[in-house]
């Protein structure tokens, strides 16, 4: 079955004509796995491009990009959906590196991708601790916090002793 899914978002510019130019792209993990990030797990993000040529190396470009991207939770590891909604107009520095002269393409994966990196939150977490995984939450807390003489390193230490006597 073929796939609906983008990986390279690559828009041929030679033969448009100079005015303004919609296209979508529709991107899944299968486009980050392509930028080697393992972090994001799966995502349904659409891609919106206006593209005005004003002559035949000069553009203009806004991208919009909206969705899901799904992302392991920082405090139990369980996935956790991070809605993107991102908008901008690109610089002309990012259009020039964007460009390629020579195959008058114009290649957004390296944008898209950075730009869906930055607007994922550096914490990412369930807004509530209460969605978090149980489990995953209670091991976490045994083994961070609450070392006592009882159950901690001390504990460990005290059974040695104890067994060497
Ligand atoms: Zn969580």
């Amino acid at each position: 079955m073929e796939s609906r899914y983008d990986t390279r978002l690559v828009i041929s510019c030679k033969s448009l004509s100079n005015e303004s130019h919609r296209f979508e792209f529709h991107i899944n993990s299968a486009f980050f796995d392509a930028y080697g990030n393992a972090d994001i797990h799966s995502a349904e993000l659409i891609v919106q491009v206006a593209l005005r040529k004003m002559g035949a190396v000069q553009f203009e470009v806004s991208v919009g990009i909206t969705g899901t991207a799904r992302v392991p939770c920082d405090r139990c590891l369980d996935p956790v959906d991070i809605q993107v909604n991102y908008r901008a107009d690109m610089a002309e520095e990012e259009i020039e590196e964007a460009y390629n002269t020579d195959l008058g393409e114009m290649d957004l994966g390296q944008y898209v991708y950075d730009s869906v990196c930055v607007s994922i939150p550096i914490q990412r977490i369930h807004r509530d601790e209460t969605l978090c995984n149980r489990q995953m939450l209670d091991i976490w807390k045994k083994n961070s916090g609450g070392m006592t003489a009882e159950n901690g390193a001390f504990a460990a230490l005290k059974e040695l002793i104890n067994n060497n006597k």
